[in-house]
């Protein structure tokens, strides 16, 4: 095992690994291009890779579109006819692999010596679904449904208003269930086991020591004992010759086969729904995620579905059985989420696949003691003596009761050989627009305040640094060195050719600096208060912020408040008012690629860029947003902020800012997904840049972020019953410790249609669908994404009813896993991303859709189908109860003014707004026990704070809101309504159920999905 070198910190070139040398002199066009392929190396015992990239160097950074289609991947070839799911392999991000040839290894999940090439998205096998010619005659499997699931409980997030919050999160930084792990080492032990045999031994002789036959065998559970234990019950099996007893999991391959056929069905599951019928098949409770068909045993120790999902829970075992189903495969993870409980090991051996690098986890197989079998690629691995002491129960001999196989999600503390270099300081820069227009906004006295009063919990250590940058025309950098009697500020005029006035002091240890931080931080707002400069040179900025962090990576916060003018970067305006309504948008690309590039810059240099816009003008969010995409950051907008005039807006604003400010965060961060063997993915959704084949990299991450990949079935996966899928995150804690998170997911292989279509999460299938409706609009037009999706509902149960269904009723039949698919699409024509007819402004669509790419499932399924609430009337009756607070749990409604009356009061949870709509004649008891006001002429025009009275509705409704408000990083504005106010046209808008100008009511949709199902 080589250790890759050390470059100096700062990433000089001088200290790349030799491998990256040779791997550069292999005949690459791209002499600086990606050398993690080297690192990945399974020689290497490096994986999730430092970047060990040069600086400043992209040119390998070829956007997926320009990837040549490959020649001999003939298995691709399919029909040419363009299918309606087809048109969603839109480019997401494809992987990037660089073009030699002789690329000696493969960083993939795949064992097989060909690394494949991933296909530019317009040639992926998922995008060409099989004619759909063959009927599945009765297809009446038992499809073993346990829709009762229980995991345990990782949920809760952090409240992002920490005040207000009765359950603090524990940042992933802290050692909650923290292993320090003894290699117990002693040889008398040792000597007491059964010698195990090779892996190479074991190949050969697959049926000696465990009487299965290798490697055809099924993966995951066969945690089996030897033959000679065979019959015995499961709790009693044990090692003879061992001190201490062996003790198996209950997890036996007879298990798995029980698991496949004798569960009970849920008999609500396997319902078939006539939707022109049941109209309403909307929950009165949050609607839970699909349950993977998995006995019991498997299923407890399965990853929550919050943090990894699978749009379809029973994998198709071909690709032609999937294009049959004609859903999406693909999985939506929010990998960094914040978890109040996470297992955390510190261990100096991190057991691993040494074929395909998997981690271990719950879902492999002992073979016995000594040997485990990977369940993604299937090898056969030795187990390292010290993964046999258990130190949570002290008991040698236990590897199968190591934390790392009794948990799907867990944190390794990585051990130095995942480093290249020393892990980086948490860096902090800002970058704040302070032209006349942004003065104006008032904006830069809120973010200077909640710096100062968050400037201790920025997440650190005494290696924490700080930094920054105004502009306007200029550039102006300020001197923060330790001794100075206050800030210097430097400016650069010349925004042609930045430079960096003086290399030290500008980004200076927090800690030795501070009091002249807060001095800075205490008369910026003040400094340009006469201005009158109007122009901004925000690229120059930029680019002087980047020459800044280049050396050290960091998180770079942008604040801008304007379409930028001046110098690279500068913008045109282009939206045009009258084509807003229209379905063509033309302005949803960038019109320049400067700030892609810029963003390349960056990621390669471990800067993630959050842009934050503060702008009531047009800004061209979709040239300025790829600044934030492409380097993993996060686009935070505010469309009317004023500090004046729009005073909800700065609350909302300075509650984020404070999360922002105070949330976890990950550096020089890279995640790979793998999945077992057979199963490949082809396109990624989300803010990063693909590194190689399946190696995203992320500068920074952070826990509200979600991610998003489409998969297909490469090779059948016949022989196989379960599949399992892996996400490992590699990054730098804010203290300094490079931690890997690692999330397992196993999921049961089906080979009926019926059973796809029995474990389909429309939830997921929803969120991927959105993911690639904005590529789609992006790279073909609005309408097309429009139609892609209605397609997608008619493609999907044109299949059930062709293929599926023995007799064909009338109506709109639909399996009950999809019961609210055709609601969730028709939510998602209405959501901004992808709405037409209305005066939606292009920015705030543009935003709509970086929401659509970034936010995990949970808050895009909110803003897409918003929850509606009567809340005149909230009882304690089925309350939940936290700590001491009872919070009511009222009913959920359907999205229609039918359920709503004159009488009463609703609120709706749109996600990042709540809106509180009060009828005419609402209750006198509700008017002055919760609004504070004696009739209904008095409830203020304006209104988006409720009094807090001392009465028990005040406290129901307010302990809702409250709840409501802690389970999400972002702060919904409540704006209460009354029937004349302008903000009633907004409650409307999202009544997804009722006509609209120019969109379907949800009957009128139904009636079109099923003219053309039953075409
Ligand atoms: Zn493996």
């Amino acid at each position: 095992m080589s250790q890759p070198g050390i470059p100096a910190s700062g990433g000089a070139p001088t200290g790349l690994p030799a491998q990256n040398r040779a791997s550069s002199a292999s005949g690459s066009l791209y002499t600086n291009g990606p050398v993690q392929n080297a690192l990945m190396s399974s020689q290497v015992s490096v994986n999730e890779g430092y970047n060990s990239q040069l600086p400043g160097s992209y040119p390998h950074l070829i956007p997926a579109k320009t990837l040549n289609p490959v020649s001999g991947q003939s298995n691709y070839g399919g029909s040419q006819n363009v299918s309606p799911l087809s048109i969603y392999q839109g480019p997401g991000q494809t992987p990037y692999r660089p073009p030699v040839a002789s690329n000696p290894v493969t960083p993939s999940l795949h064992s097989g010596p060909v690394p494949r090439m991933p296909l530019p998205t317009s040639q992926n096998p998922a995008a060409t679904p099989m004619p759909s010619g063959s009927f599945l005659p009765g297809a009446i499997v038992q499809p073993p449904l346990n829709w009762q699931y229980n995991y345990p409980s990782t949920g809760s997030q952090t409240n992002h208003c920490p005040r207000a919050s009765s359950q603090p999160a524990v940042s992933g930084n802290t050692n909650l269930t923290s292993h320090q792990y003894v290699s117990s080492g002693d040889p008398s032990l040792q000597n007491n086991f059964i010698k195990s045999a090779t892996p190479q031994h074991a190949n050969k002789n697959p049926t000696m020591s465990v009487g299965y036959s290798y490697p055809s065998l099924p993966p995951g559970y066969q945690n089996t004992a030897p033959p000679s234990t065979t019959g015995m019950p499961p709790s009693s099996l044990n090692y003879s010759s061992g001190p201490q007893g062996f003790t198996q999991t209950p997890l036996g391959a007879n298990h798995l086969t029980a698991s496949m056929s004798g569960l009970s069905l849920h008999p609500e599951g396997l319902r078939v729904i006539n939707l022109l019928q049941e109209r309403n098949m909307l929950p009165a409770t949050p609607l839970q995620p699909s349950v993977p068909n998995l006995h019991e045993d498997i299923q407890k120790l399965n990853c929550n579905p919050e943090l990894f999902r699978c749009t379809l829970t029973s994998i198709p075992q071909t690709q032609a059985l999937l294009n049959k189903a004609k859903l999406p495969l693909g999985l939506l993870l929010h990998p960094f989420k914040d978890l109040v409980q996470l297992p955390v090991v510190t261990s100096s051996t991190i057991v691993r696949c040494r074929s395909c690098r998997t981690y271990i986890n719950p879902f492999v197989s002992f073979l016995d003691q000594r040997r485990w079998k990977c369940n993604l690629c299937y090898r056969v691995n030795d187990v390292p003596e010290e993964f046999m002491y258990n130190p949570l129960t002290r008991v040698y001999g236990e590897p199968h009761r190591r934390p790392e196989v009794q948990n799907a999600t867990i944190e390794f503390m990585a051990p130095s050989e995942y480093m290249l270099r020393p892990p980086q300081p948490p860096v902090y820069l800002f970058v704040f627009d302070v032209s006349h227009n942004a003065v104006e906004t008032g904006y830069l006295n809120s973010v200077c305040q909640s710096l100062l009063d968050n400037l201790d919990l920025l997440p650190g250590n005494t290696r924490t640094k700080i930094g920054f940058i105004t502009f306007d025309s200029t550039i102006h950098f300020y001197s923060l060195q330790e001794g100075l009697a206050q800030p210097q500020m430097l400016i650069v005029s010349d925004i042609e050719d930045v430079f960096i006035p003086m290399p030290e002091n500008l980004l200076v240890n927090l800690n030795e600096s501070k009091e002249l931080v807060q001095d800075l931080l205490k008369t910026l707002p003040q400094m340009f208060t006469k201005t009158l400069e109007t122009q901004s040179a925000l690229g120059p900025a930029l680019q002087a912020a980047f020459k800044l962090m280049s050396p050290t990576g960091g998180r770079m916060s942008v604040f801008q408040t304007q379409l930028p003018t001046l110098g690279m970067g500068a913008l045109r305006p282009r939206e045009e008012p009258n084509q807003r309504s229209s379905a063509k948008e033309i302005h949803l690309t960038p019109s320049t690629d400067f700030y892609k590039k810029l963003a390349l810059d960056c990621s390669g240099q471990q800067v993630a860029v959050d842009l934050f816009l503060l702008s009531g003008q047009y800004s061209d969010l979709a040239s300025l947003g790829c600044i934030s995409r492409y380097s993993a950051g996060s686009v935070y907008y505010y469309p009317s902020y004023h500090h004046q005039q729009n005073p909800v807006q700065v609350q909302k604003f300075q509650k984020e800012l404070q999360r922002y400010l105070t949330r976890k965060i990950g550096f020089e961060a890279v995640m790979r997904i793998r999945c077992t063997k057979g199963l490949s993915i082809h396109t990624f959704h989300g803010n990063f840049f693909v590194r190689s084949t399946d190696l995203l990299s992320l500068p920074n991450v952070n826990p509200d972020a979600g991610y998003a990949v489409q998969m297909s079935v490469e090779e059948n996966l016949t022989d196989t019953q379960l599949v399992s899928f892996q996400s490992a995150l590699l990054y730098t804690s804010s203290k300094g410790e490079r931690r890997i998170r690692v999330h397992t997911l196993c999921l049961p292989v089906v080979s009926t249609l019926n059973e796809v279509f029995l474990g389909a999460d429309v939830q997921a299938i929803s969120g991927l669908l959105a993911n690639m409706a904005v590529d789609r609009s992006v790279t073909a037009s609005l309408s097309d994404a429009r139609d892609a999706l209605v397609n997608a509902v008619i493609d999907s149960l044109s299949a059930y009813r062709s293929s599926v269904l023995s007799n064909q009723q009338p109506g709109l039949m639909v399996p009950f896993s999809l019961r609210l698919f055709p609601l969730f699409v028709l939510a998602l024509l209405k959501q901004k991303s992808f709405q037409t007819g209305t005066n939606a402004r292009l920015d705030e669509r543009i935003f709509a859709m970086c929401q659509v790419k970034n936010q995990p499932l949970v808050y895009l399924m909110l803003t897409t189908h918003p929850s509606l609430y009567r809340v005149d009337n909230l009882s304690d009756e089925g309350a939940l109860s936290i700590n001491d607070r009872t919070i009511p749990q009222p009913p959920i409604l359907q999205l229609s003014v039918e359920k709503l009356s004159r009488d009463g009061a609703f609120l709706m949870d749109a996600g990042s707004v709540l809106m509180l709509w009060v009828g005419k004649n609402c209750g006198q008891n509700f008017l002055s026990q919760v609004l504070g006001v004696q009739n209904y002429a008095l409830i203020p025009q304006i209104m988006t704070d409720l009094p807090e009275l001392e009465t028990p509705e005040s406290a129901r409704i307010i302990a809702f809101i409250s709840w409501l408000r802690e389970q999400r990083p972002f702060f919904p504005i409540l704006y209460v309504i009354r029937d004349e106010s302008p903000m009633k046209a907004n409650f409307l808008q999202n009544m997804v159920e009722d006509r609209t100008e120019s969109a379907l009511s949800y009957y009128e949709f139904l009636l079109h999905i099923q003219q053309q199902v039953n075409k």
